[in-house]
This record gives C-alpha cells, sequence and structure tokens, in this order.
C-alpha cells in the first residue's frame, strides 16, 4: 500500500497506527537482514505508536530516515565511525514537524560515510544492496532510504541531496525522490556536508506519496537562516489541471548513456507530448563541466564542515596525553573517501591555489546558474536522465573519480539551487532507470504536478516492487 492508501485507512478506523508499525516492524526485521537498508530501528516505535493520536494529519505513518538527519534520544551516526555512538540531544526540524503530525521515525537508514559517495559503499558499516538485484548497489549516499522504500521496508523516508543523493539512488532502486530547491526544507539537524548545497528529500513509490510528506517538511524555519518563506502547496497543486508546459529536452554530455536510458528517454519524450506538452531539444551548454566545479565546491566545503569532529565535541574521542595526538587519532577514523575530500578541500583553499581552483569554481557556478536561467525564459521544465545506466554492481566503481562521474546529471541542481525530481521511467535488463526533471527556483510543485501526469499516463507500470509489500 502507498503512504496516502494507508494513511486514508487509518483515517477510516480500518488499521491502527500500532497495526502499521508492527507490519513494518516485522518485514524490517524478516527482510533488511538480507538488504542493509537500516542501520537501527527505533526501538521505541510499538510504545509510540500506541500513543499517538489517530486524528493527527500522518498518524500511521512510519517513515525511515538517513542517518545523517539527527533523531533525538536515538544515535545518528553519519555512516561513520566517528559518530558511532552519538546520541543527538534534539531533534531535525524535518522529522520534528513530522513526529508534530503523527509520523514515527521507523529507523535511521544507511548511507555513504558523511554523504560522500553514489553507492553506499562508503558506508563505514556495511554496503546496503539494491532489492532488485542484491549483486549491484543501490545508488548514494541515500542507498539506505532508496532500499528501504523500494523494497517497502518503509512507505515513506528522508535523504539528503548534496550532489545527486536523493534522486541517483531513486534512480537505481526505482522510485520517486525530490532534492527541493535550496531552502525549502530546513537544513536544521542536517549534519553538514557542503552547506551551500545541501537539501533534505523525500523519497517514496508514488508522486502523491512525495507531496505528503513535503508538505509536512517544507517551509520556513527560524533555526535556519538559509529556509525559505515558502508556503509548501504540494497536494493542492496536484489537484490542479494540468497546464500546457514547454519541456526542454538537455542533451550535453548525454553520450554515455546506456541504451536503455536512450530508450526511456524517447518513450518519455512521447508520453509528455501526448499529455499535451511541447517538445525541444535545449543546450545548457556548462552542464558538463558542472561535475568538475561540484568536485571543487563541496570538498571545500566539507573540509571546513569536518573540521569540528576532534574529539572535543561530538561522537569518538581516542585516548591520550597531548592534544594534538588526541586530535589526529580521533581523525584518523575518518574513512578512506572522507580523508580525501578533506584533503581535496583544505588544497583548494589553500593560499596560492584558491583562486585557480574555489575562485574559478565559485565563477563557473554563476554561470551555470546564468545559463540556467536562461534557459526558463524558453522552457518551463527540463527533462534530462538522473545517472548514465542502470545501477552498477558492488564494488563496480573502485576508480574514485569513475564513481565521481555518476554524478554527472545531478550536481547541476544542486550548484544552481533549483529543484529536481527523479521518477521511475524504464527498466534496463529488468533493472530500474529514472529521469530527472528541473523547474525554475521555487516551482517544486509544478515538478510533482508533471511527475503525476507520467505516473498517470504510463498507469505506474516503472514502479514494481521487488520483494512485494508490507500491506
Ligand atoms: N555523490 C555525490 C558526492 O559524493 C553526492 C553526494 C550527496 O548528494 N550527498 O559528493
Amino acid at each position: 500500500m502507498l503512504a496516502h492508501e494507508i494513511r486514508a485507512k487509518v483515517a477510516r478506523g480500518e488499521v491502527s497506527p500500532l497495526e502499521v508499525a508492527q507490519a513494518y516492524l516485522e518485514r524490517v526485521r524478516a527482510l533488511d537482514p538480507g538488504l542493509g537498508a537500516f542501520l537501527r530501528l527505533n526501538e521505541a516505535l510499538l510504545e509510540e505508536a500506541q500513543r499517538v493520536d489517530p486524528s493527527l494529519p500522518l498518524a500511521g505513518l512510519v517513515v525511515a530516515v538517513k542517518d545523517n538527519i539527527v533523531t533525538k534520544g536515538l544515535a545518528t551516526t553519519a555512516g561513520s565511525r566517528l559518530l558511532e555512538n552519538f546520541v543527538p540531544p534534539y531533534e531535525a526540524t524535518a522529522v520534528a514537524r513530522l513526529k508534530a503530525l503523527g509520523a514515527l521515525v521507523l529507523g535511521k537508514t544507511n548511507l555513504d560515510e558523511f554523504a560522500m559517495g553514489s553507492s553506499t559503499e562508503h558506508s563505514a558499516f556495511f554496503p546496503t544492496k539494491n532489492p532488485f538485484d542484491p549483486s549491484r548497489v543501490p545508488g548514494g549516499s541515500s542507498g539506505g532510504s532508496a532500499a528501504a522504500v523500494a523494497a517497502d521496508l518503509a512507505p515513506l523516508a528522508l535523504g539528503s541531496d548534496t550532489g545527486g543523493s536523493v534522486r541517483q539512488p531513486a534512480s537505481f532502486c526505482g522510485v520517486y525522490g525530490l532534492k527541493p530547491t535550496y531552502g525549502r526544507v530546513s537544513r536544521f539537524g542536517l549534519i553538514a556536508y557542503a552547506s551551500s548545497l545541501d537539501q533534505i528529500g523525500p523519497l517514496a513509490r508514488s508522486v502523491r506519496d512525495l507531496a505528503l510528506l513535503m508538505d509536512a517538511v517544507a517551509g520556513a524555519d527560524p533555526l535556519d537562516a538559509t529556509s525559505l518563506d515558502l508556503p509548501p502547496r504540494f497536494q493542492e497543486a496536484l489537484e490542479a489541471p494540468l497546464p500546457p508546459l514547454r519541456l526542454g529536452v538537455v542533451r550535453e554530455g548525454l553520450a554515455g548513456n546506456s541504451p536503455g536510458v536512450e530508450r526511456a528517454l524517447e518513450e518519455a519524450l512521447s508520453v509528455f507530448q501526448g499529455l499535451g506538452f511541447s517538445v525541444k531539444e535545449v543546450s545548457w551548454p556548462s552542464l558538463p563541466l558542472a561535475l568538475n566545479a561540484y568536485y571543487i565546491l563541496a570538498p571545500a566545503e566539507a573540509s571546513s564542515n569536518l573540521a569540528r569532529y576532534d574529539g572535543t565535541l561530538y561522537g569518538f574521542r581516542a585516548e591520550g596525553e597531548e592534544l594534538w595526538r588526541v586530535v589526529e587519532e580521533t581523525r584518523a577514523r575518518f574513512g578512506l573517501e572522507v580523508k580525501r575530500r578533506i584533503l581535496v578541500g583544505t588544497f583548494v583553499l589553500s593560499s596560492g591555489y584558491y583562486e585557480a581552483y574555489y575562485g574559478r569554481a565559485q565563477a563557473f557556478r554563476q554561470r551555470l546558474r546564468a545559463e540556467a536561467k536562461a534557459l526558463f525564459a524558453e522552457v518551463d521544465l527540463l527533462l534530462l536522465p538522473t545517472a548514465p545506466h542502470p545501477p552498477f554492481p558492488l564494488g563496480g566503481r573502485p576508480d574514485p573519480l569513475a564513481m565521481y562521474r555518476e554524478d554527472l546529471y545531478t550536481v547541476g541542481a544542486n550548484l544552481t539551487g533549483l529543484p529536481a525530481l527523479s521518477f521511475p521511467a524504464g527498466f534496463e535488463e529488468g533493472l530500474p532507470l529514472g529521469l530527472q526533471l528541473l523547474a525554475p527556483w521555487g516551482r517544486d510543485e509544478a515538478l510533482l504536478r508533471a511527475a503525476l501526469a507520467f505516473e498517470e499516463a504510463t498507469e505506474r507500470a516503472f514502479v514494481k516492487t521487488p520483494m512485494g509489500e508490507a500491506l
């Protein structure tokens, strides 16, 4: 059952929040050992479910929360040994809002350490497997959240997206994932990776479920100065008639796509045309370079954000007499990929190199934004693949640069701050594929409206539940 269907059943009194929680808990216990989507479960779930007021708008829904989003009293590790035993004394705004509406946290999902990666193999604990094929990755860094939703171990999940971490795993696991406009969801309580790019985003098995989750978590927050005062109107937007829209297909850098991705793109174009969209090819000339800029800017911000893990404030602290040895041995616990990013980030910010790398990447970011703005004078939405291919095998990207290239199509939305949604759009040899829609700044609702039209026109043909359903 989809989240909005569960919600309707709870509202009619046909199932209780406790029964829903029990069903999901049992399912996670039975199936997750083979998947590794969860790092830990909320041990207080059943007790909380017993107490929840069934008249609340989200009563009866359980949500899987990526483990870089802090949960009060429930350990939050960011997939790192440095935070292995960190129990946050406070709640992320997104989680607080869900709970206030009656939803409950089911558990915390696996991720690449500090959200750095595209496969969830960089988790310090274990890799997560793809529910469609356990020899493949679920994508990353929100791989645990995407796998949980795809296997219906949870009807809804929260992830975070700094360079594609909601959308790429959504594509690899055949579910929906949204990277909202920068600022639409409060970042308060999201463990910072690259603050100017980070956004919390929802994952679900239908557009209506994404809307349900966005209406709950989005909106201004006094605890995040970059949050936007744009009231969420997602479910309302889905009721409006579909306006005739101009769709621009971005072809830049599309050379390396798998045949399945090319086919899905062509088929989606004809579906959108059938829905009354006008379609044209457009050019976003700087897009192929966005990856280069991203892998300068994101590590630069990360090197600064991760300086706080020195053993004095949070989580793990190495034993030792001398301060510098304590710091050194504490920080030695970072995984290899995190260390690589800290080194790269420190380098590009260092005197003598700053202008050549960080300064140029910032200037490039302005250019990319200006080009996107000009494009949205011509079209209402942009369409491009989410990833160049279906999920790759576990261990299939040993070269860090090959892993970075997975993010070719996703980082543009983060660098520009624009909203982007990945929706299931095909299969290649039984493995799911997603496509991505981008909208102008603040027009997140329009993305969901268009994706709903696609979902209905294709009769949910691209949303499969490879492991069955909980309810
Ligand atoms: N794969 C990208 C990276 O490794 C994006 C990660 C993310 O969005 N958190 O940085």
